[in-house]
Order: structure tokens, then sequence, then C-alpha cells
């Protein structure tokens, strides 16, 4: 089945709308609108049924088609203090396993000088780091190294 955006133009601005009547008009799972108020989606009070207003489900999914669209490219590390994708300062990331599979690039921003983090698999992290140079444990250094893809095995 092919992915759809919510199209926020079925929403009513001035009206509120239930979880169950937002998942009936996009027709998505209700368990995805909890998660949109999860992340943030502004319901209207504490109330049973919550209740989410049009413009609020309006802005709310405009942000998320706009973020959405600034997945990171090799290289690149989120900042969330720019909300943008940037190169990071010095083309530097440092990558801290979380566990043997996974863990997290940090680099500075170089407009705000924020940190900047990316969770990667380790496998990943070649494909992940573009032109950046990353900083590896020296414990991890052979397992990056045996994912290198033999680039000059075919020359000889
Ligand atoms: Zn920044």
């Amino acid at each position: 089945m092919k992915k759809r955006h919510p199209n926020h133009r079925l929403v009513k601005i001035h009206r509120s709308y239930m979880v169950e009547e937002i998942a009936k008009l996009f027709g998505i799972h209700k368990n995805t609108v909890r998660g949109w108020v999860k992340a943030g989606l502004a319901t209207s009070d504490d109330k049973r049924p919550m209740l989410i207003l049009g413009h609020a489900l309006v802005a709310f999914i405009q942000a998320r088609r706009v973020k959405n669209k600034q997945t990171c490219q090799p290289g690149e590390l989120y900042c969330v203090g720019c909300r943008a994708p940037k190169f990071p300062a010095g083309d530097m990331a440092e990558y801290s396993p979380v566990t043997e599979k996974f863990g997290n690039l940090t680099a500075i921003c170089p407009d705000c000088n924020s940190i900047m983090n990316r969770r990667v698999s380790l496998a990943k992290l070649e494909q992940v780091c573009g032109e950046m140079e990353i900083t590896v444990p020296q414990a991890l250094r052979h397992i990056v190294e045996s994912n290198k893809p033999t680039v000059n095995s075919d020359l000889k």
C-alpha cells in the first residue's frame, strides 16, 4: 500500500476533533494520531475524550511534512537548534556505541555551535558518514574497518 501524507485540507480549522475522527478523516490508525499527540500535537485540555483543535492539527501536519523532508543526507547530522540537517563543523563527528550494533554520532553545528546527534547502526556507518571524518573508540575500530567495502580488490 502506498503511504500517503495526511491531507491537511480535509481539516476544518474552526472545529475540534476527537482522535477517532481524525483517524477516520485521514484513513489512518487511531494509534498514529495518539503518536502525534505524544510527539507534540496540542490537545484542547485534559478532559476525556481528548479534543484536538483543527488549526493545531493543520499546523502539526504541515510542520511534520517539512520535518520529514529534512532527513539527513550522508555527512549530515540534524541540528535541533537550527531545526535543519547540517554538515558538522570541520566535517568531524564522534561515534559512541550504545550497543554492539548501534550508537550515536555526535558533532558540532557550524552555525549555532550546539551539539548535534544522529543515531546510526554500526553497519551503516560508512553510508552515513559521507565526507565526515568519524572518530571511533579504539575498541570498535576493527569492526568498522571490516564493514568497509574493499575498493582496491578489483583493481588488482
Ligand atoms: Zn545549529
